[in-house]
Formats: structure tokens, C-alpha cells, sequence
């Protein structure tokens, strides 16, 4: 039961007395479980057939290919990207909720985040859109201890959204450096629409998209930023936003470099 009170003041504001509420959360804990077990049931059942689709359109798309068929050939191009696209949302959906039931479980290692984006650049940035991120080292960073796949799903986010949310062609500077308490920080800056300070407060939240990110042609479910910030937080570090409408934003985070943050694996309990 969730118990709030609130001050009651008279009308030369002196305190007449407290307004004490219960709410049951019960229903409430209840319909958010019903909802993350139809989410994970919805996204598994969708996965099949979307396999099916993309199978036969790359068919068609061969076999039209071979024909000399370009122009069908483009309509099925453009069928097997937006099939791409369903199930990247898919997964995102289907990792959101497997994040949240069963916790970010992390195999950690002491990684050098600076060669770990030299990679991630390399591997998962599109040829034509590399040269926009500018890697800038502050200091030489320690290593941080990290679970490297978690670790890439945050930079491919989070880079992701720098190319996604601002214009075409202008430079993202990606700035390692180290903070007072001995953290790695990785920030972010782009030259997008920058966030209103309410936005910025809930852009980790799930599924928050900013009035100007859904009016835009940018497709997205709200979810990426909130999965990078329950990775981050279960590394032990921090990550958050610094921005001004129409100044661009900067997305941070940083990144422990001793094992902290809930530990991944209990130990065994002794037997005996
Ligand atoms: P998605 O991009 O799939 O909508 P995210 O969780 O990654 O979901 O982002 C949430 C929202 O935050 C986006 O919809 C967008 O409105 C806003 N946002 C994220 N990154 C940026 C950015 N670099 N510049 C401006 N707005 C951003």
C-alpha cells in the first residue's frame, strides 16, 4: 500500500491539518506484470512470421534480380527493410521486458573503452556515416569494468539516436575522459534539436519520445534509452542527458573501473 500525506493550510496559511491517503498498488503491480507477459508473448509470436516474409522476399529479390527486374526489384528491397525494421522493434521490445524480469545479468571484464569504441565505430557504424563521429580522448581513460555485448548495445543507442535525431552530414564528437571519482565518462554531442528541460527529465524513461521526435519521420518505440539506462545503472555508473532546445544535446554516462553495482551472479550458498 502505497501511504501519502499532504499538509492542509488555512487561509492565512497556518497548518490545519494532514490529508493521509492509501492506495492498494496490488491491481496496479498486477497490470503492469499482465502487460510485460503479453509484450514477451506478442514479440515471440511475431518473430516466426516475419522470418517467413523476409525469407521469400529475398527470393523474390534474387530471382528478380535475375530477370533484370530493377524496379520490382526496389519494391522488394524496400519490403525486407521495413521487415528489418519490425523485427529490430521486436527485439527491442522482447529485451525491455527480459531486462526487467530478469535483471541485467553481467559478465564483466576490464575493457579499454576507448579501443572498445574504436570497434564499435568499425562495426557498427554504416561506411558513409563514420567520418561524422569525431573520437576525442581527455585523458587516458583506466579501463572500465564492463560486460562488452551490454556495453555495445548503450554506444550503438546512444550513437544511434546522435545520427538519427541531427541533421545529415554534421559532425557527433565522442568524448572519453575521466571523472573526479575515478569513473570513465563516455560523452555524446551532436548538433540535433537539442531537448526542453521536461523532456530531458523523462528521455530514459520507457517508452518516452519527445513530441517532436514522434512528429518526426524517425521511427522508434521510446525504448533504447531506458534499456541503456538499466544497463548503465547495473554496471554501477550513471547516465543522463545535458542539452538546450536548439543547442544540440550531449548524452553521457559513466562506467566504474572496480566491479560496483548489484552483482551479477549470487554467490553459491555454502551446502552443508
Ligand atoms: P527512440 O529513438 O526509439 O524513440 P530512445 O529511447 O532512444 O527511443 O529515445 C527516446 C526519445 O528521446 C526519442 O524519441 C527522442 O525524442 C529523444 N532523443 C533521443 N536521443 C536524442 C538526441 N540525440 N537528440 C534529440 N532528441 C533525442
Amino acid at each position: 500500500v502505497l501511504i501519502t500525506a499532504a499538509p492542509v493550510f488555512g487561509p492565512q496559511g497556518e497548518p490545519r491539518g494532514v490529508v493521509v491517503t492509501g492506495q492498494d498498488l496490488t491491481t496496479r503491480h498486477e497490470l503492469e506484470r499482465l502487460r510485460e507477459e503479453y509484450v514477451s508473448l506478442i514479440s515471440h509470436d511475431l518473430r516466426n512470421p516475419l522470418q517467413g516474409i523476409t525469407l521469400r522476399a529475398s527470393l523474390l529479390t534474387h530471382a528478380l534480380k535475375e530477370r533484370g527486374m530493377a524496379r520490382e526489384e526496389a519494391l522488394t528491397e524496400a519490403i525486407l527493410r521495413n521487415v528489418a525494421w519490425m523485427k529490430s522493434m521486436i527485439e527491442e521490445l522482447l529485451e525491455g521486458s527480459r531486462l526487467e524480469s530478469r535483471g541485467v545479468e553481467l559478465r564483466r571484464e576490464p575493457t579499454d573503452v576507448v579501443r572498445f569504441l574504436e570497434g564499435v565505430l568499425e562495426r557498427d557504424v554504416p561506411p558513409d556515416l563514420r567520418e561524422r563521429f569525431l573520437l576525442e580522448v581527455a585523458t587516458p581513460a583506466p579501463l572500465a569494468w564492463v560486460d562488452a555485448a551490454r556495453l555495445e548495445r548503450v554506444l550503438t543507442n546512444l550513437l544511434g539516436n546522435a545520427a538519427k535525431y541531427s541533421p545529415a552530414g554534421r559532425p557527433i564528437h565522442v568524448r572519453v575522459s575521466t571523472s573526479p571519482e575515478d569513473h570513465v565518462v563516455v560523452a555524446i554531442r551532436d548538433e540535433g534539436p537539442g531537448l526542453a528541460r521536461e523532456d530531458a527529465e523523462h528521455v530514459f524513461d520507457k517508452y518516452f519520445r519527445t513530441r517532436q521526435g514522434s512528429a518526426s519521420d524517425t521511427q522508434g518505440l521510446g525504448l533504447g534509452l531506458y534499456i541503456s539506462r538499466l544497463i548503465i545503472e547495473a554496471h554501477g555508473g550513471r547516465i543522463w542527458v545535458e542539452s538546450e532546445p536548439g543547442q544540440g544535446s550531449t548524452f553521457c554516462f559513466s562506467l566504474p573501473t572496480t566491479p560496483q553495482g548489484p552483482e551479477p551472479h549470487p554467490p553459491e550458498e555454502e551446502m552443508g
